[in-house]
């Protein structure tokens, strides 16, 4: 029996069944992708599911879980004697029990209960009880009369069911920021559709080590596109070169990913597209270059690292697995880099190049 606890849907109002339904099915749904078919019950507050307890770690993934316990359920009465087996071949320095009671109507309140299996262990065991840090907790909730007896709390991801908030497309590199930004979306209970633009320097195999990884936290598979970068590139190369202006070619670039994410994201009825893009973190990443990048797409685009600093970002990435993926990425410098990029370029000069490019039918 897994014991799973959600915050902020619990707070959401008319829309909480809706929601605790969706964190279920969704639960069920991680559990069968690893070859485990659980059950689970809504009830007060939290979400019961029977299923070994290798699966807390797996649920523990699930968007909208805020912890997850491993435990077992009995009658009150039968408290006592569980303990004295469970927590043989225990010696903590320290303990406390911790009670929850979900169900007002258990004529115990959850400091009497504290005080009355404490007074057990203390009396069969003889250790000692602090409050503050203890190093075992013997957790207690009392659900529909029922008791739960736990010794971990697993901490989950947090956020909302994968689902309750439509769908979006991703641009998926194989480098450590957009997998984040990913990751984020689904925290937040998007669907996404990954996008990746293939430059042919087998950052593929990457990419689809990372979905993998991401897959952990999505109900359902994610679908991966995969487009060849240079065919989708070269008009705007083309043009660029004739008019001498190739130092616009990374954020062309960009702008070139985005139109195609756009249409794509209207194919797929997403709602908007989203980038792993962190202010100032590259040439094309200047506040002037997304501008321009976000001008030349009638397109929500959504960058959730904007105000994050590589070090918070890598720190998630190792979190959530997805740096491992990068590790093996195959570095290979751009071939259609130019020397100088800009970076605070004119808007006369992008619109200019933008006029061409519509002209001769690129965009
Ligand atoms: P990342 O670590 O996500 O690769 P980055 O720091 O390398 O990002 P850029 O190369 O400027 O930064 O890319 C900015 C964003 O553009 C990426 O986060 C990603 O969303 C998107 N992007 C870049 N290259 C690709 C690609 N080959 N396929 C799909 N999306 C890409
Ligand atoms: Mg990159």
């Amino acid at each position: 029996m897994i014991i799973v606890r959600y915050g902020e849907i619990g707070i959401k109002g008319g829309k909480r069944r809706e929601f605790e339904r969706k964190l279920r099915d969704n639960i069920l749904a991680a559990l069968r992708r690893k070859g485990i078919e659980g059950k689970a019950r809504i009830v007060r507050g939290r979400i019961l599911v029977e299923a070994p307890d290798e699966a807390a770690e797996i649920i523990a993934k699930v968007p909208g879980v805020v912890s997850v316990s491993p435990a077992r359920e009995m009658l009150y009465e039968e408290v006592p004697a569980y303990l004295k087996e469970a927590l043989k071949g225990h010696s903590p320095e320290s303990f406390k029990v911790e009670t929850q009671r979900l169900d007002k109507t258990f004529l115990k309140t959850s400091v009497e209960v504290n005080r009355e299996i404490g007074a057990f262990i203390v009396e069969n065991f003889g250790w000692k009880v602090r409050l503050k840090n203890p190093e075992l907790v013997v957790g207690i909730e009392i659900i529909s009369g029922r008791a739960y007896v736990f010794f971990e709390k697993i901490r989950g991801v947090g956020g909302l069911p994968v689902g309750t908030q439509g769908k979006v497309v991703v641009l998926l590199s194989g480098g450590i920021d957009s997998p984040v930004a990913a990751f984020l979306m689904l925290k937040r209970g998007a669907e996404i559709t990954a996008l990746h633009f293939d430059q042919g320097l087998n950052a593929r195999s990457v990419v689809e080590k990372t979905v993998d990884i991401l897959n952990d936290y999505s109900p359902k598979d994610i679908e991966l596109i995969v487009e060849n970068h240079f065919e989708v590139l070269k008009p705007y190369v083309s043009v660029l070169s004739r008019l001498g202006l190739q130092e616009w070619t990374c954020v062309l670039c960009k702008v070139a990913m985005l139109r195609r994410a756009a249409e794509i994201a209207r194919e797929e009825k997403a709602l908007g597209i989203v980038t792993g893009d962190s202010l100032g973190q590259v040439a094309s990443q200047t506040l002037a270059n997304l501008y321009f990048e976000t001008m030349s797409v009638r397109f929500p685009i959504h960058r959730p690292l904007l105000g994050m600093d590589k070090e918070e970002i890598v720190a998630i990435a190792k979190r959530i697995g997805t740096y491992q993926a990068f590790l093996e990425y195959p570095y290979c410098d751009c071939p259609f880099r130019p020397d100088r990029v800009v970076t605070s370029g004119k808007v006369e000069q992008f619109q200019r190049i933008l006029d061409v490019l519509e002209r001769e039918g690129v965009i």
